[in-house]
């Protein structure tokens, strides 16, 4: 069922929001009664006070997740149980689809086209990670006769999931399906910016069958909860999404402590090259659109160094500066917008620094203007910068927000040498119709996820990570769950 403008806004005008954590399968407030405001972007009014949990608050999820654990409540059950479970969390999150995508939309100014497809993303990871429950083997070796030996994937034991808000409910899951999913306890803490999606979802897991005291939500601050998880002894291992120098932290806090593994998912800055061999400019200049300006370029993979072939330039950069026009600044909770808010004050101010250097290194040929929508003074018109080079700023740097830079390149190897020149390598994409060139330069270009004739392809059958900077391990797929999992040999000589 789709609703308008004005049925959400209703919707929106009645949801009830719940800022306390979820620690023990109960609601409440942080121990020392701290709380931070949450801010809705569009009118940059709070919108709840949320619990902002403390260090005693993380020992309580930590002991109450161990405690879980130890009494295999949830890896103790069958598997087929823990399939069932999971896809009732999966049907449970659907169920409940508007709202969650309005917390979302109402909290970090996310479109609620956008948002709903989040809810159903994140819905298809706790079924895709549920089927997996009773389809999994492990392995046997080959071995002399009297003697078996075997390798078995076990839960690790309580996994601490740090995100971020650029999709709140989605990277919550995209933590909590796999680690589950690996019969572990979790406590996830979400961003500042944006708790209550997660702190409604443990709820929901709650009442879709999570045995109590396996999953807990500790928002806060990331100097305080954040630290205490990465610094925590008795967490096995962390599980973080988020910038490159938070990402970089967590290592240092378990080389401090316990040594735990720490899986990070950081930042990126993706290369979008288009030869001039490429069977569909069109299609290309809306993937180029869409990689870079979803979400207002608040996003990790965000395409935003786009680098054309000569001999199709001028032709292409033509058509973006026609396909940008149909980016138009509105309401987030509007079905019809597709641009909504930058998340926060900070962040908008952030953009308006980049804009500023990107007018001082490059050529700014569209964009680059603030505007007000109705209150809402947070939207920065869709940007384009030519003409830049590979030591400019704009072309290192994550600007997280909606700026594409153009840098043109004549031959094939000179465009690996401007892809590859980066700290990061999340992902790439890459245009054109020779098979040859296209398999080269998946062999060449160092990023986690290379896509071909289309942009950011994403899947829960895949893995999703980041080469250099951008992180260690991967998310997704099987991957994804093995990293919350300790191997274990066993020799039975009999
Ligand atoms: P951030 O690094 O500022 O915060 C991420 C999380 O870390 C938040 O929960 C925050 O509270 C916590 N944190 C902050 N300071 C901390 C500290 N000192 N100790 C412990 N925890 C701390 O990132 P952000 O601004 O929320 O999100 C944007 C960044 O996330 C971008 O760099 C983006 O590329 C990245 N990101 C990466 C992926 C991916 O899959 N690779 C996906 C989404 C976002």
């Amino acid at each position: 069922m789709s609703f308008t403008f004005q049925e959400w806004q209703a919707r929106a005008a009645e949801i009830r929001v719940n800022g306390n954590a979820w620690i023990d399968g109960v609601r409440c407030p942080s121990s020392d009664g701290t709380t931070l405001p949450t801010i809705n972007p569009m009118t940059e009014q709070p919108l709840a006070q949320i619990a902002a949990t403390s260090t005693q608050d993380v020992d309580h999820a930590v002991a109450s997740a161990r405690n879980a654990f130890e009494r295999r409540l949830w890896s103790g059950l069958a598997p087929s149980e823990r399939r069932v479970i999971m896809k009732n969390i999966a049907q449970t999150i659907r169920e409940h689809q508007q709202e969650l995508a309005l917390l979302d939309c109402l909290e970090v100014g996310k479109c609620i086209s956008e948002a709903l497809e989040d809810v159903e993303e994140s819905a298809v990871l706790f079924d895709w990670y549920g089927e997996l429950q009773d389809k999994h083997y492990d392995q046997v070796a080959a071995s002399p006769d009297g003697v078996q030996a075997t390798v078995s994937y076990e839960p690790l034991g309580v996994i601490g999931a740090i995100v971020p808000w650029n999709y709140p409910l989605h990277n919550a899951s995209v933590k909590l399906a796999p680690a589950l999913a690996g019969g572990n306890s979790v406590v996830l803490k979400p961003s500042e910016e944006s708790s209550l999606s997660a702190l409604r979802l443990a709820e929901l897991c709650e009442e879709a069958g999570l045995p109590r005291g396996v999953l807990h939500v500790l928002p806060g601050y990331g100097h305080v909860t954040g630290e205490a998880l990465g610094r925590h002894p008795d967490i096995d291992a962390i599980g973080f999404t988020g910038s490159t120098e938070i990402g970089k932290r967590f290592l240092v806090y378990a080389g401090e402590s316990n040594m735990k593994p720490v899986w990070l998912e950081c930042g990126g800055k993706s290369p979008h090259i288009v030869f001039d061999d490429c069977a569909d400019l069109d299609a290309a200049a809306d993937a180029v659109i869409s990689g870079v300006f979803t979400n207002a370029g608040q996003v990790c993979s965000a395409h935003s160094r786009l680098l054309l072939q000569d001999g199709i330039a001028e032709e292409f950069l033509t058509l973006l500066q026609k396909k940008i026009k149909q980016l138009i600044p509105g309401h987030p909770l509007n079905p019809d917008t597709n641009l909504g808010p930058i998340v926060s004050r900070s962040q908008f101010e952030q953009f308006i620094d980049y804009l500023k250097v990107g007018k001082h290194e490059a050529n700014l040929l569209v964009g680059g203007d603030v505007v007000t929508v109705g209150e809402g003074s947070l939207f920065v018109m869709p940007t384009i910068f030519t003409e830049v080079e590979a030591k400019h700023r704009i072309f290192q740097e994550e600007i997280f927000g909606p700026v594409l830079t153009v840098t043109r390149f004549q031959k094939d190897m000179d465009s690996v040498a401007l892809a590859n020149n980066s700290c990061y390598g999340l992902a790439a994409s890459l245009w054109t119709q020779r098979l040859s060139r296209a398999h080269r330069l998946c062999d060449l270009i160092q990023a986690g996820t290379i896509t071909v004739n289309g942009v950011d392809a994403v899947s829960p059958q895949t893995t999703f990570g980041g080469m250099k900077q951008s992180g260690i391990g991967r998310d997704y797929g099987l991957a994804g769950m093995h990293k919350y999992m300790a191997l274990k040999t066993r020799w039975i000589h009999y």
